[in-house]
């Protein structure tokens, strides 16, 4: 039976193109994650500044409605564990759904689509228990493992 919803938070329910620029220099320079990018500062800029975002409404009424129509909500982000307070903080603190939040653990640096198949895997839940995936990124990724995602894109869901 499908009865839960995946949602991934950053770029799908949390706008946080103030600290893109971060992400993006990082990025350009080729400091992809890595131990030896622990002691690159700009990470730890980029995810502390999380409760800085803000949160798409349109996205969040999406899920109360499936919430409180018998689906459970997981959140399954690339985030890592060392910033779950903030996480939750701001999840709660918004208004969306209550539901699992699924964080990667710190020191791993699997690229988001490997870490998420995976840990989906771990949980249990298989596309035949999933009603969608809510994501920005990674969807070719995971529509191949069989799971429908709605690509939530600027301006749309599609
Ligand atoms: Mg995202």
């Amino acid at each position: 039976m499908k009865n839960y919803v995946i949602c991934d938070i950053d770029g799908t329910i949390a706008n946080n193109e103030h600290r893109a620029h971060i992400l993006k220099e990082l990025v350009d320079s080729d400091k992809h994650r890595s131990s030896e990018d622990l002691k690159d500062d700009r990470w730890t800029r980029f995810y502390d500044l999380c409760d800085k975002d803000t949160p798409y409404s349109d996205i969040r009424s999406l899920l109360k409605a499936l919430s409180s129509d018998f689906y459970s909500i997981v959140y399954l982000t690339g985030r890592i564990e060392r910033i779950r307070g903030k996480t939750t903080e701001w999840l709660w603190g918004h208004g969306f759904p209550v539901g699992e939040l699924e964080m990667r653990a710190d020191g791993d640096y699997r690229p988001n689509a490997e870490f998420k198949l995976a840990r989906l895997t771990e949980l249990g839940l298989t596309p035949d228990k999933v009603l969608c995936i809510l994501e920005d990124n990674d969807v070719e990724a995971l529509r191949a493992a069989g799971y429908r995602v709605l690509h939530v894109a600027p301006g749309g869901i599609r």
